[in-house]
């Protein structure tokens, strides 16, 4: 029989690992170590050569290992398997999604540049952009939902921006109205005010949608980043994240890494690749009960609105539509309403909750809802909210991986305390 390709969720138990190199154990183990002994001092030489980039790698050499802060086997297995899953070449893991995201700004971007972003952008990212990168004269530039992308560069054209663009920018779907930027007409934009000299790239945070249901590469993306706290981690009990791209752009991305120290550790990683294991059936099971969620609340006579993307309508908003089948496998296990009676009643609803948490964040086994208003989005100006439809009557909610009965109970008897 021919050598059969096998599938990630396939691979996610085995990829990248020799049980014999580590005495036989099927799993990963933990190398807690900060660093690693060399077998001589020829070769603590040569394998310098190459991490300080005065050596290229030679026919069949591997990286190897001199210290955590650099490379480390549960952080080099992880970045392997990561790779599969967005068809990647290369995965740099950090700490935490905002030093995978901030990490990338600073590569990319320098005195003079301009960053050109979706809006709105988690708040983290919002705040780097908007007032870390504003000390290194970085100049942001925010693109809205349903912008044509001709209108956007004659914005910038106006503006006097045009030949200052760096990076393009995009959180697709936005967080939490699960609005659509299009992957692939950005990139087409980049690409026409690339330079040889002055290229221009595009970073896709795609912790809403990925890695299983959505691919930024394969739709011109650049570079991909994570939030691997979310689905990726998924059991809310690590901070973690993930840029994934090229070799070279990636390359890039870990020499900074290195120096700003901003590489996750070996604990981290394993929990990771435990997590991947489980990643593909998690997901799936979150989906599946998300849209169940989302058609009980839709007919619910208390919720006025429900932002899921399973009921995006291709009449009412086609452009909306096409995006959404062009880029997503999925719709998603994030689920966003309105229910009627304001803020009184979205937190009387958030209280009677007695299955899921009330409690910020996404992406994990056990279902969480919060008030994006007055907690995830208490920081985006009165004006923005306004445009973005962020109104306090909105409860966000992530599906967990509950049965879809309990928690439509759970939804259920907290709507009748309204
Ligand atoms: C949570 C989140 C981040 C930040 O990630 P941390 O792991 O909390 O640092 C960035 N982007 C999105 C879309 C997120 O949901």
């Amino acid at each position: 029989m021919s050598e059969k390709k096998f599938a990630p969720e396939t691979l996610m138990m085995s990829y990248g690992y020799d049980p014999h190199l580590s005495e036989g154990a099927v799993k990963c183990p933990i190398f807690q170590t900060s660093t690693f002994a060399f077998k001589n001092a020829e070769e603590g030489k040569a394998f310098f050569e190459v991490a300080k980039g005065t050596r290229k790698l030679g026919e069949g050499e591997h990286m190897g290992l001199i210290y955590s802060r650099i490379n480390n086997p549960d952080l080099e297995i992880l970045e392997n398997r990561l790779t599969l899953w967005d068809g990647a070449e290369d995965a740099a893991v950090f700490e935490s999604g905002m030093s995978a995201i901030s990490t990338l700004l600073l590569e990319f971007l320098a005195p003079g540049d301009v960053i050109v972003h979706s809006s709105p952008v988690y708040g983290g990212t919002d705040h780097f952009i908007k007032h870390v990168l504003e000390k290194y004269k970085v100049t942001a530039f925010e693109m809205h939902e349903g912008e044509e992308y001709g209108a956007v560069k004659e914005r910038l054209q106006k503006a006097g921006l045009l030949d200052r663009v760096a990076l393009f920018y995009l959180e697709t779907p936005a967080n939490p109205t699960n609005a659509l930027f299009d992957i692939e007409a950005t990139a087409q934009l980049a690409k026409e005010l690339s330079t040889d000299e002055r290229p221009v790239y595009l970073a896709v945070d795609n912790t809403y949608m990925g890695p299983l249901w959505s691919q930024p590469l394969s739709h011109g993306a650049d570079l991909v980043i994570y939030s691997a706290t979310k689905y990726i981690g998924g059991h809310s009990d690590v901070i973690a994240g993930a840029v994934l791209g090229s070799k070279a752009l990636v390359g890039r991305v870990k020499k900074l890494r290195t120096y700003l120290g901003s590489m996750a550790g070996p604990w981290t990683g394993w929990l990771l690749m435990r997590s991947l294991e489980t990643l593909k059936i998690r997901m799936e099971r979150q989906a599946n009960s998300a849209k169940l969620i989302a058609e009980y609340l839709e007919k619910h006579p208390k919720v006025s609105k429900v932002y899921y993307l399973g009921l995006l309508s291709e009449s009412e908003n086609p452009e909306q539509y096409r995006i959404f089948k062009k880029q997503y496998s999925s719709s998603g296990a994030m689920v966003s309403f309105d229910v009627i009676g304001g803020e009184k009643a979205a937190f009387a609803f958030l209280n009677s909750l007695k299955l899921a948490h009330l409690a910020v964040s996404l992406g994990s086994t056990e279902s969480l809802a919060e008030h994006p208003y007055s907690m995830t989005h208490a920081g985006v100006a009165e004006e923005d909210k306004d445009r973005l439809g962020l109104t306090p009557n909105m409860v966000r909610f992530s599906v967990g991986v509950e049965h879809p009965d309990d928690l439509i109970w759970d939804i259920e008897q907290a709507l009748e305390k309204l």
